[in-house]
């Protein structure tokens, strides 16, 4: 089977007038249709870089992004993409936020109508299609940018720490919801995160990134006897605290 995303050798630098920020050396990795993938590294080793690379808003120095097998960039529009703070319009509705895309797209008809409408119910927010952002909790706000990264069907879900403004119990109640809404929807996706044990309770596999510029230290591969239990689960697995003790050892042996 074809890989869903596939990196070879993809280096980036910036340029500015005042010099060269060298932020990704020779990366290679392939994501499979289904799986979630974590990156973790230190902040400010090229993280966000990374994703820019893959959903195309820069274009890699050397190397290439190939998305099932192709390198042309019309896979853009397969790509969704979500970000640290939800980005959500003040002065419009939940439903006129989370349909923004679809209505930017000219893709508003029956069919994606009902699945938004299906999305609200589901993931509680239904009730609320006609508040404004800040009468949400922020939890609440969060459900709804997946829901608008989702409503345009997107094959590959990049998440750029999108739980990182939440407080840490909204955080792991957040985790578990969208951990659960990806599966239920088997979407491919790929999380950067600066929490190791956010990574863990919700990959299949890990990428651990070194310091700037970026350079894949190790792929750590992620299984619990139980099979895949949600992030919730995990944190009471014996697994759970190896494999964050395997990433922190990772993570400090480039110091
Ligand atoms: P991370 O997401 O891992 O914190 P980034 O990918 O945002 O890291 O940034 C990697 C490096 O590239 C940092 O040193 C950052 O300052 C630099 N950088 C990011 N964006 C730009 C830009 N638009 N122009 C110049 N340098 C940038
Ligand atoms: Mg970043």
């Amino acid at each position: 089977m074809k890989p869903l995303l596939e990196l070879q050798n993809v280096s980036y630098a910036y340029h500015s007038k005042t010099g060269e920020t060298f932020a990704l050396s020779d990366i290679s990795f392939q994501v499979n249709k289904g799986e979630f993938i974590a990156v973790v590294g230190p902040s400010g080793c090229g993280k966000t870089t990374l994703l820019s690379l893959i959903s195309g808003l820069l274009r890699p120095e050397s190397g290439s992004v190939l998305f099932e097998g192709q390198k042309d960039a019309s896979f853009q529009e397969k790509i969704g993409y979500m970000l640290q703070r939800d980005h959500l319009f003040e002065w419009r509705t939940i439903y006129q936020n989370v349909t923004l895309g679809l209505e930017i797209q000219h893709k508003i008809n029956d069919d994606s109508k009902a699945r938004i409408d299906k999305m609200l119910m589901d993931y509680g927010l239904y009730k609320f299609r006609n508040a404004k952002p800040s009468e949400l909790s922020g939890g609440m706000r969060q459900r709804a940018a997946l829901i608008r990264t989702l409503a345009l069907e997107p094959e590959l879900l990049l998440l750029d720490e999108p739980f990182s403004a939440l407080d840490f119990q909204t955080r792991l109640s957040v985790c578990d919801d969208v951990y659960e809404i990806l599966h239920r929807e088997k979407k491919t996706a790929l999380l950067v995160t600066h929490d190791l044990s956010e990574a863990v309770s919700m990959a299949d596999r890990i990428i651990v990134l070194t310091k700037r510029p970026a350079r894949i230290s190790t792929i750590l591969e992620i299984t619990f006897e139980e099979g895949r239990p949600g992030p919730f689960a995990r944190r009471n697995t014996p697994e759970f605290k190896e494999y964050f003790n395997v990433l922190w050892k990772e993570l400090n042996s480039h110091e």
